[in-house]
């Protein structure tokens, strides 16, 4: 059996996905879902090598088709990085040039309550979480192609008043916000732009409080009106909606992933 007859065949078939922050969480189910539906998906990373292996060796596994780029964000330079390695993996692959969805994933989540937030924190999270995803539009720009998909992740903290994580959750409203003003900007282009916010999910940003302590566990769960945490797939599956020529006609919305959160 061909590589090529085993490629998934489905509604993203033909496609180029880059996911920031593909190599673990929610990022990595988004990859994972994104290249069952038959997208090509550049899954970038900042650090974590392995799990970014980790990530395309299960898209291969299952017949699908990725590619890594490394680029740490936040620092001078991320953007270039990204889209230079963007283009070296689409040349190696001898793909046409071009992006029809980009999803923006990575993100710093840890913050502190009001009392503790620091300038330095600030300027992190606010470098990674609203900087990178604006310059990396603003650069990728001419490479997006006519009626692609921007999807930036947001967080349900921007419905739920959230105080220990106060400027994560005002990065994420910024987000929304670019999601809004951004979606009026590329509409003439049939370009969609739409936040998907979830609630809390089971990834490794919440191990240390979350996995292994049965109370957190039932005390997160309660969040959703379903009584369970979420899991990467719950949030990958609604991002391959979006993705999708279904969504076609959603466009500045911040569509709540939460499973029902504080409902
Ligand atoms: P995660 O498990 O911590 O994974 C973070 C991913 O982002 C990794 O791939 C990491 O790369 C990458 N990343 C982080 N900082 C980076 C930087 N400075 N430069 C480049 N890459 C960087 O995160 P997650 O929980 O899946 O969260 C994914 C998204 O969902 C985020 O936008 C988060 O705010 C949002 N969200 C999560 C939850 C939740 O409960 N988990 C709830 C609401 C919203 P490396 O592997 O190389 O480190």
């Amino acid at each position: 059996m061909t590589t090529e007859r085993r490629i998934p065949v489905g509604t993203l078939t033909g496609k180029t996905a880059l996911v920031t922050g593909a190599s673990r969480g929610i990022g990595r189910a988004i990859a994972l879902r994104l290249a069952a539906e038959g997208a090509l998906v550049a899954v970038h990373y900042g650090s974590n090598e392995a799990a970014a292996k980790e990530t395309i060796d299960l898209i291969a596994g299952a017949g699908g088709r990725a590619f890594p780029v490394r680029a740490e964000l936040g620092v001078p330079g991320d953007v270039a990085t990204v889209w230079s390695g963007f283009d070296a993996g689409l040349h190696a692959l001898d793909v046409e040039p071009g992006l029809d969805i980009l999803v923006n994933n990575a993100a710093i989540a840890r913050s502190e309550a009001l009392d503790g937030v620091t300038p330095a924190e600030f300027d992190a999270l606010f470098a990674v979480n609203v900087k990178a995803p604006l310059f990396l539009v603003q650069q990728g720009l001419d490479r997006i192609r006519d009626n692609g998909r921007i999807i930036n992740i947001g967080s349900g903290v921007t419905r739920i008043a959230y105080p220990e994580t106060i400027a994560y959750s005002m990065s994420k409203g910024a987000l929304d916000t670019f999601s809004l003003t951004l979606a009026k900007a590329l509409g003439p282009r049939n370009i969609t732009v739409n936040s998907v916010s979830p609630g809390i999910v089971d990834t490794d940003v919440n191990a240390g409080w979350l996995r292994d302590n049965p109370d957190a566990w039932t005390h997160a769960a309660a969040y959703s009106t379903f009584n369970r945490v979420g899991q990467p797939a719950d949030i990958a599956d609604v991002v391959a909606f979006v993705a999708s020529s279904d969504a076609r006609w959603i466009s500045g919305q911040n569509i709540d992933a939460t499973g029902g959160s504080h409902l």
